[in-house]
């Protein structure tokens, strides 16, 4: 899959994308994550301008059209073949797994991070692009928003994680919580690991499982739950 991500603080990217699994599936050819700076864009030779004052009046700045969109011309240039673009804006569809999964199967996003006061509305309307929110709180910029989204899609693809399996168990992947984990010791300052996991019998630990991820999912995220119960293949629990 590649990644473009185009914004106004490539930098920031740098050390998210330069550990563990990130950095492991670019070394490996699974991910290309390949970051582009809106300012190199703009139009405006002497001071590079990118943001200017809302019409109308009102606080901060607005990101200009121009330098957004001609960068935005040139990265889509180099795609072969389809792509999906996304603009990170507090408006957008609330992020989650599904989305994650959904954008997996993709073989090219391009991100866009707004800074300052957001886009100019034209901008949305010239690309038409998806817009994703990270979560119902305003960010300073949509670099974090970008960094957790390609987090999220590129664990998913196949060979970036050590076992492909791991994806499949954890939390929200079947629309429920993940089961408590315990490792060594057996026994920490009287805290015990439950005897069941200890026992060697496969199906009794997975029966086990499936009972605390229900539990905690009921108790922790009720939200969850109900959607889990409502699936016709969900509801003999
Ligand atoms: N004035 C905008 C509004 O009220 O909708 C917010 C602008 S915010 C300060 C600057 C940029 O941060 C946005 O353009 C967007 O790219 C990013 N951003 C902020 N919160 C976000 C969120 N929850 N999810 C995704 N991106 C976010």
């Amino acid at each position: 899959m590649r990644i473009d991500v185009l914004t106004l603080f490539p930098e920031m990217f740098e050390s998210p994308m330069s550990y563990s699994i990130l950095k492991r599936a670019q070394e490996n050819g699974i991910a290309e994550i390949v970051l582009s700076n809106i300012r190199e864009y703009s139009e405006d030779q002497k001071y590079h301008k990118v943001d200017d004052k809302p019409y109308g009046g009102g606080p901060g700045m607005v990101m200009m059209c121009q330098p957004v969109l001609s960068c935005f011309d040139n990265v889509k240039k180099q795609a072969n073949g389809k792509w999906r673009t996304i603009m990170l804006t507090p408006q957008g569809k609330p992020f989650d797994q599904d989305k994650a999964v959904e954008l997996s199967k993709e073989d090219r996003l391009i991100l866009i991070a707004g800074r300052y006061e957001g886009f100019d509305e034209r901008i949305r309307t010239a690309l038409n692009a998806e817009e994703i929110s990270i979560g119902d709180y305003c960010l300073s910029g949509g670099e974090l928003a970008a960094m957790v989204v390609i987090d999220a899609v590129v664990r998913l693809l196949p060979g970036a994680l050590g076992d492909d399996t791991s994806s499949e168990e954890e939390s929200f992947s079947d629309g429920l919580l993940e089961y408590p984990q315990y490792t060594r010791p057996e026994d920490f300052r009287g805290l015990k690991v439950p005897p069941i996991l200890l026992s060697g019998d496969h199906a009794k630990i997975a029966a086990w499982r499936m009972e605390q991820a229900i539990e905690r999912t009921k108790r922790k995220r009720p939200d969850l739950w109900e959607k889990y119960s409502l699936r016709p293949e969900n509801n003999q629990h």
